[in-house]
């Protein structure tokens, strides 16, 4: 037995940790709202195979939100878990205000004016929160509500800068209702007021991932990358892709940022709804390029919102995702609102099992050669032979060490078959790491030789029941080990 194994024995590691482990490799990120909101419905989930919660900075007190945390870090302590905590901010979504009675009934033809003084909207005006939306729109552009459900076109700016529009779709307006302008370009800041104030919350909270909404261009991650900076956050940064400009941009996004969401729910409103699967596949593609972590989000299982049974389409579509080599799938209010929250992840995760355990994409080393022109084309090297020599001996565990993160996040990015295992001594990473696919990270701040670090690795994974005498396992590393050089060696062994 390895001298330092016994330190990383969990309380609960008499019992036999690998059992308490899913072994899905897609991960599940799950949304917590009033349906999932106690200790021991977080635990249900996180026992059903959630790997990330996401709260939702569009709803709810942060006096609600710090309960949630508090209770996912005490499941995280209780628990064998590092179940990852992502802040969702709300970013520059356009709503209307108020309605009279709180709805009102508006057909085709009809026409209206939105303003930005707050009054409770009528058929004469309705509050618009959107300052420059008379200087931002030309006539004929199209404003979307309620996720397109209505719809309605710009006819005129009015002298005091109201913005009178005629209703093309019609239907009920309520309330607060989101508005989209897919053929604007939307001049408001990348980050509101309300969005700074709860990134100040989320930066004082330490979590794990912090997503930033309506993403238009790399500029937008620069201004959310400055503001962690400043603050040291080592919270990393997910683009939500939602908006037209963002698809445009996406090459460069993906190299800002350090994960991707593809927030359908928008992007099928701001682009002709037809045009999402493909930009899906094609989102997903690019990401495993970089080695960045991709989540595939919204309606994902929908319906079981309020049945106990998904779609036969809903189970087509996340059964997609993951064949497309997403990193993670993501519910929404499926968990935080629906009446079934531990049963729709347990259907998630077998879904994603069933795909997984046939004719999955493992093994994408072939697509994914190194390139000798990037910085990083040497440890690049390493861990693609790491993944093809993991899939020519068939190795019962792959273990990687990464101290930024990259060696795991590009190990995944090659989806191999044989287990993940990463070891960092960033405490951050742990969690982090929790949203890549097939990852599975531990705590391991040990510093001495490259052989000792290499054995006390294999002999936690055994302790743990991870691997097993005689398995074949494969390692990445670093030496000299004090200088903390990007990976630069690879052994093979069998667990003794
Ligand atoms: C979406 O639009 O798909 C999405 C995930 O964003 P939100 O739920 O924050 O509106």
């Amino acid at each position: 037995m390895s001298k330092h194994a016994s330190k990383y024995y969990h309380p609960s590691m008499n019992r036999d940790a690998a059992i308490y482990h899913k072994s899905h490799r897609t991960k599940i990120v799950a949304t917590v709202g009033p349906a999932c909101d106690t200790y021991d419905k977080l635990l249900d989930l996180v026992r059903a195979g959630v790997n990330v919660f996401r709260l939702n900075f569009s709803h709810g007190a942060h006096e609600d939100k710090a309960k949630i945390i508090d209770i996912i870090r005490q499941i995280n302590r209780n628990e064998p878990y590092n179940i990852a905590i992502l802040g969702d901010l709300q970013g520059p979504k356009l709503r209307v205000g108020e309605i009279e009675n709180g709805e009102m009934e508006i057909v085709p033809g009809d026409i209206l004016t939105f303003t930005n003084e707050k009054v409770k909207g009528n058929k004469e005006r309705i509050y618009v929160s959107y300052p420059n939306l008379h200087k931002d729109v030309v006539l004929g552009n199209i404003i979307m509500i309620n996720d397109g459900k209505l719809e309605v076109r710009v006819k005129q700016i009015l002298p005091n800068n109201d913005v009178q529009v005629e209703v093309v779709l019609g239907g009920m307006l309520s309330s607060k209702k989101g508005i989209n302008l897919p053929d604007t370009k939307i001049s408001l800041p990348a980050l509101t007021e309300k969005d700074l104030a709860d990134l100040e919350f989320i930066i004082q909270k330490e979590l794990d991932w912090v997503a930033l909404s309506f993403v238009r261009d790399v500029k937008d991650i620069e201004i959310l990358r400055s503001i962690l900076d400043k603050n040291s956050s080592k919270s990393k940064i997910i683009a939500k892709i939602e908006k037209p400009e963002a698809v445009e941009n996406i090459r460069d996004i993906i190299v800002a940022s350090d994960a991707i969401m593809i927030a359908r729910g928008d992007l099928g409103v701001e682009l002709p709804v037809e045009k999402v699967p493909l930009i899906q596949k094609q989102i997903i593609r690019k990401c495993i390029h970089r080695a960045k972590p991709v989540i595939v989000a919204t309606q994902m299982m929908e319906s079981m919102i309020e049945m106990n049974k998904p779609n036969r389409s809903e189970i087509t579509d996340v059964a997609n995702a993951v064949l497309e080599g997403a990193d993670a799938v993501m519910l929404s209010g499926e968990t935080a609102t629906g009446n079934h929250p531990a049963l729709v992840v347990q259907t998630m995760c077998k879904i994603i099992l069933e795909v997984e355990k046939t004719d999955y994409n493992y093994n994408r080393e072939d697509e994914l050669v190194p390139q000798p022109h990037s910085p990083s084309f040497l440890s690049d090297a390493i861990c693609y032979n790491a993944c093809k020599l993991a899939r020519d001996v068939e190795a019962d565990a792959l273990i990687g060490m990464t101290q930024s993160g990259y060696t795991g996040f590009m190990l995944s990015s090659y989806r191999p078959k044989s287990p993940l295992y990463i070891f960092t001594k960033e405490k951050t990473l742990v969690n982090q790491l929790s949203l890549s696919w097939g990852v599975r990270a531990f705590y391991y701040d040990e510093e001495e030789s490259l052989d000792d670090i290499i054995n006390d690795q294999i002999d936690i994974l055994k302790e743990r029941k991870f691997v097993n005498e005689g398995d074949v396992v494969i390692n990445t590393g670093s030496t000299p080990v004090d200088l903390h050089l990007p990976t630069n060696v690879l052994k093979i062994s069998k667990v003794e």
